[in-house]
């Protein structure tokens, strides 16, 4: 059995660039309900017992579990993506990320352009990501629905939620908005 994993800050402490109906309504909800359909769907099957991104592997290769790929995926993402928010959290990496990052992307600006113009460019519901490759590579990548990186052998190492239900009582239709807000005031990378 899978729990909500608890929020590392009270609902109302993003205010005002998320408010405490949008973390309400978007973990309270949204994410619970991937936990609780992704229980019901694996109980009494091979997925049982595994952990989280054993079933995202495991369920990714047949399209007759496409409902406990996407719940455990969306699963997933959402305990990466709540704990890549914090109210007061560290706006910029550690030197070492932070060195890779300008290598990779010339600057950190030139990453935060690649990883909003990711969000704006994503068509629908999806997610943006920072990842790395086995060989310590980074990307910006962007993945539809409840995909994500680990169906590529990617480590994630941020990550943004862009489908509505993460900005629409907030920003409605302003996803660039909400994207510029997120890297200014509330990413995390902790
Ligand atoms: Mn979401």
């Amino acid at each position: 059995m899978f729990k909500l994993e608890p929020l590392k800050f009270e609902k109302n402490a993003l205010i005002p660039y998320m408010s405490e109906e949008t973390v309400s309504f978007h973990y309270g909800k949204h994410h619970q309900g991937y936990v609780d359909n992704l229980n019901k769907l694996i109980a009494g099957t091979k997925f049982e017992d595994m952990n989280l991104e054993q079933i995202i592997k495991e369920a990714s290769y047949d399209v007759k579990y496409a409902p406990v790929f996407n719940n455990a995926a969306q699963v997933f993402n959402h305990n990466f993506f709540w704990r890549c928010i914090s109210p007061n959290g560290k706006r910029r990496p550690d030197d070492i990320r932070l060195k890779k990052i300008e290598e990779t992307f010339g600057s950190y600006e030139n990453f935060e352009t690649e990883f909003k113009q990711a969000a704006i460019s994503q068509f629908g519901s999806g997610w943006v990501w920072l990842a790395e490759d086995k060989e310590g590579r980074l990307q910006v990548l962007k993945t539809s629905n409840a995909d994500n990186p680990l169906t590529r052998d990617l480590k994630p190492l941020m990550t943004v939620d862009v489908w509505e239900h993460a900005y629409y009582l907030d920003y409605q239709n302003r996803r660039a908005d909400f994207v510029d807000t997120f890297l200014k005031h509330l990413i995390n990378w902790e």
